[in-house]
């Protein structure tokens, strides 16, 4: 492809179609690649957001992502549902390689490509990923009908992925490392009254057991250092994030955790008409309203750049 683009927006969250749905309207012409596997990003993986603002009896995550692609499309957002594997950003001109092999090029670009699941880093969490360890209540859960299984973690998605899973699991044990959860005082007290969520604390998790699929889980005492067994049939594994910058580590300036460092309270990178946003540059607030705000922002610095360039 020899056109230069106006921009090129990578990946799809709520920052991603934000910028897209306002640079459409600023007639920037933006091409958005959405991803091959999960266009939508992580809110196609909730179930009810219930504080995204202007809904109020909730929205499902998917269907609140399905408007968002819907509104950048309407204004003239070419959507791309593929992955870009490759990016030289350092010029005037960037260029992008999409997972196709395809190339791209645009004056400016926009960095949307959020965080995927952390991981405990257990050999056997890994070997045993598909066979009873998840990352995912909503894709996952159906297959823990009766069964007992386990969330780790002490935020909010650990608490939502524990209260959803009792609608299968006939007990879901919440492990978590501390003696108080992170999570927001409305998740924690829906799981404090749960019948069926019973809460570990102090707990952290050194090993899963299982052959071809989980059988327990090996845990250590964080305060007295003792270590024991506990039969379940599954893991969902909920302590947070970690930002998707694998793709520009040697070009655009990070923080020691992977981040997109941007310049005060504005999208702008080091590399002139490179902008991020969402949750690739957000360690605190991590929400779909902040998100969708700061790719918002993007699109307007974009805009600001490009018509200076
Ligand atoms: P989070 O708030 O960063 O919480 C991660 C949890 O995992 C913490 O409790 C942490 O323990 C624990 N953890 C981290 N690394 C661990 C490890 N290696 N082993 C064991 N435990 C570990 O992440 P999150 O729950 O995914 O939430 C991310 C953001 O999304 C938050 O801002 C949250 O409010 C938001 N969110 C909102 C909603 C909602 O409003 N409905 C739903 C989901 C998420 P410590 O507490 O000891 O650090």
């Amino acid at each position: 492809m020899s056109e230069v683009r106006d921009l090129v927006i990578v990946g799809s969250g709520p920052a991603g179609y934000t910028a897209a749905i306002y640079a459409s309207r600023a007639q920037l012409n933006p091409v958005i690649y959405e991803g091959s596997v999960t266009a939508g990003g992580a809110l196609m993986n909730t179930t009810e957001v219930e504080n995204f603002p202007g809904f109020v009896d909730g929205v499902m995550g998917p269907d609140l992502m399905d408007n968002m692609r819907k509104q950048a499309k309407r204004f003239g957002t070419e959507l791309v549902t593929d992955d870009i594997v490759e990016m030289d950003l350092l010029g005037d001109i960037k260029t992008l390689v999409d997972g196709s092999g395809n190339t791209i090029k645009a004056k400016a670009v926009i960095l949307a490509m959020g965080s995927a699941y952390r991981e405990i880093g257990l050999v056997n969490e890994k070997r045993l990923s598909g066979h009873g360890v998840s990352w995912c209540a909503t894709c996952d859960g159906f297959f823990f009908r009766d069964q007992v299984i386990a969330v780790v973690g002490g935020g909010d998605s650990a608490v939502e992925e524990a209260n959803f899973l009792t609608k299968f699991a006939s007990k879901v044990i919440l492990i978590h490392r501390r003696d108080s959860l992170r999570a927001s005082k409305i998740m924690a007290d829906r799981a404090a009254a749960n019948p069926k969520i019973e809460l570990l604390w102090n707990t952290e998790v050194i090993d899963v057991l299982g052959d071809t699929k989980v059988s327990g889980l090996k845990l250590r005492n964080t305060v007295d250092g003792s270590e024991s067994e506990l039969a379940l049939t599954g893991l969902f594994v909920a302590i947070g994030h970690v930002p998707r910058s694998e793709l520009i580590t040697s070009q655009v300036t990070l923080d020691s955790e992977g981040y997109v460092e941007v310049v005060g309270q504005s999208t702008r990178t080091n590399i002139p008409g490179v902008f991020a946003c969402g949750d690739l540059v957000d360690h605190t607030y991590r929400q779909a309203i902040t998100a969708a705000g700061s790719g918002c922002q993007a699109a307007l610095d974009a805009e600001k750049f490009l018509s200076h360039h």
